[in-house]
């Protein structure tokens, strides 16, 4: 339904990407000049946000915060900050899920976290209509919004290199799949390594994007607009509830 609602916008968008792009950064994050949707409205009880950065937990995470840079599907940076936030338990089950590899000869790198709600605004701006699949609708919010969905690959311990996967990061093609079965079988058993991992420790993955996992208490969150530069810092370092091995 929402494809017939808001297909001629989408298309009218996609025409003015050029426009929009030269918009800046303002605020840690582009701005979308198109109205067409507001952040959601949310009855209900929900926790505190309480965002934590993820190599605060653990700096043996690898970060590589593409929108950060021009190598993302936008073509141009929509963050001025390469950094990566969840919500305290997610980042805390990511941080296991990341020590559970390591036995296996992996360790994580980090795409994407924590997003606020205008750049998943900004991505559905500037995605065709036929490819609003592989985008959250900012008029329902994506689980990134939430601080409860990481897009995570795999690196060689050995080498230091970011494995091959079947697709690449942001791939808008059935290459990335979750069950897509083409590729190598190397390929292939490196992808589901790391879906075993992230299951593992209360993550699931997403049928069209290998690489995205959202965590299992999303709904305990709101969906939030707040830019890196303005996440509180924690207040006496690492919280004493968790556990530090
Ligand atoms: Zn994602």
């Amino acid at each position: 339904m929402w494809k017939q609602r808001y297909g001629r916008i989408g298309r009218s968008v996609a025409l003015t990407v050029g426009v929009v792009l030269t918009v800046g950064v303002v605020g840690g994050v582009a701005l979308a000049q198109e109205t067409s949707h507001r952040m959601p409205v949310e009855s209900g009880i929900f926790r505190p946000s309480e965002l934590v950065e993820i190599i605060r937990l653990d700096p043996t995470i690898r970060l590589d915060i593409r929108y950060a840079t021009a190598n993302n599907f936008v073509g141009r940076p929509v963050y001025d900050e390469a950094r990566a936030f969840l919500q305290r338990p997610a980042a805390e089950a990511l941080v296991q899920a990341h020590r559970w590899l390591k036995r296996q000869g992996y360790g994580i790198v980090v795409f994407d976290g924590y997003r606020p709600w205008r750049v998943t605004k900004l991505f559905w701006d500037v995605t065709p209509p036929d490819k609003r699949d592989y985008v959250a609708d900012p008029a329902k919010g994506s689980l990134h919004n939430r601080g409860c969905a990481v897009d995570v690959s795999l690196y060689d311990l050995r080498t230091g290199e970011i494995v091959t996967m079947p697709s690449e990061y942001d791939e808008m093609s059935e290459r990335a799949h979750a069950d897509y079965a083409g590729g190598t079988a190397e390929q292939r058993r490196l992808r589901d390594l790391l879906r075993t991992a992230m299951e593992r420790f209360g993550f699931t993955v997403h049928r069209y994007e290998w690489w995205h996992f959202d965590y299992k208490d999303w709904r305990l969150y709101r969906v939030q607009d707040i830019p890196f530069t303005e996440i509180p810092a924690p207040v006496g370092g690492a919280s004493s509830a968790s556990p530090r091995p």
